[in-house]
C-alpha cells in the first residue's frame, strides 16, 4: 500500500472503537489510580458514537470522514480527552482536505496537524505525562521512516512501536497538565491513561493499514 484512502481510515475507526471497548477496563484502571476512573468509558462511549454517525451516511472524502470523527468526539465526551481527540481528528481533516486518498507525506502532514491541534487545546509539552508523550514520538518516528523511504505499513507500524515506548516511559514522570497533576509526585509510578489510548490509536492504524 503507497497511498492511505477513506476505506482504509474508516476500517481504522472501527478497529480503534473495537479496542477501546475491549480494553475499558484496563484505561479505567489506569485512570483510577491518576484521575478520576472515567478514562475508559470515555473512550469507549466516544468511539462507539463516531461509528454509529459514520456507520449511518459513510463519509466518501477524508475530511469529511475525519471532520465527522472529530466533531463526534467533542460532543459526545465530556472529559478532556474527548476535546483533546476531537481536535486532533477535526486538524488532520482540515489538513487533508477533500481527497479520498493520501500519500505517506500527505498523511503524515495531517497527522501533524492533529498533534498541533492538541498542543494549542492542551498545551502539553514533552514529558508532561499525557497522550503528547506518546503521539510525539509516533509521528517523529513516522516522519524518520518515510524520509527514509519506508513503506506506508512499515512506517506506521514504527509509529505505533513509538507510541508504546513514550507511553512505557510514562510510568516514573510526574503530571504536569490534566487531572493527574492534582495529585503532584505522587502521579509517578503510574502509565498515563491518554498516552495508553493513543498507543491504541496507532496501533489500530498499522493494523488497518496492513490490512
Ligand atoms: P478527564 O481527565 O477529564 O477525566 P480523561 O480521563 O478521558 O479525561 O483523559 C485523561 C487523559 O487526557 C490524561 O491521561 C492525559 O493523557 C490527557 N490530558 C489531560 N489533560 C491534557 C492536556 N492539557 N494536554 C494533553 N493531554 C491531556
Ligand atoms: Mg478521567
Ligand atoms: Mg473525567
Amino acid at each position: 500500500m503507497t497511498n492511505i484512502d477513506t476505506t482504509t481510515l474508516i476500517d481504522w475507526l472501527h478497529r480503534f472503537a473495537a479496542v477501546a471497548a475491549d480494553k475499558r477496563e484496563w484505561l479505567t484502571e489506569l485512570d483510577s489510580a491518576i484521575g478520576d476512573a472515567d478514562h475508559g468509558a470515555n473512550m469507549a462511549r466516544g468511539t462507539a458514537a463516531v461509528i454509529e454517525k459514520i456507520d449511518a451516511a459513510p463519509p466518501a472524502t477524508i475530511d469529511e470522514l475525519l471532520k465527522t470523527a472529530g466533531m463526534t468526539l467533542v460532543s459526545s465526551v465530556g472529559g478532556a480527552s474527548g476535546p483533546l481527540y476531537g481536535t486532533f481528528f477535526l486538524r488532520m481533516g482540515m489538513t487533508a482536505g477533500a481527497v479520498t486518498e493520501l500519500d505517506a507525506a500527505g498523511f503524515g502532514a495531517a497527522l501533524r496537524a492533529g498533534l498541533e491541534g492538541i498542543v494549542a487545546r492542551g498545551k502539553p509539552e514533552a514529558g508532561d505525562k499525557t497522550m503528547f508523550d506518546a503521539m510525539s514520538p509516533a509521528l517523529d518516528a513516522y516522519d524518520a521512516a518515510v524520509a527514509g523511504g519506508t513503506d506506508l505499513p512499515a512506517a506506521v507500524r514504527a509509529a505505533a512501536d513509538a507510541a508504546a515506548t513514550g507511553r512505557d516511559a510514562t510510568t516514573p514522570l510526574v503530571a504536569r497538565k490534566g487531572r493527574a497533576s492534582y495529585l503532584g509526585e505522587r502521579s509517578a509510578g503510574h502509565l498515563d491513561p491518554g498516552a495508553a489510548s493513543t498507543t491504541l490509536l496507532f496501533e489500530t492504524l498499522a493494523d488497518a493499514v496492513a490490512g
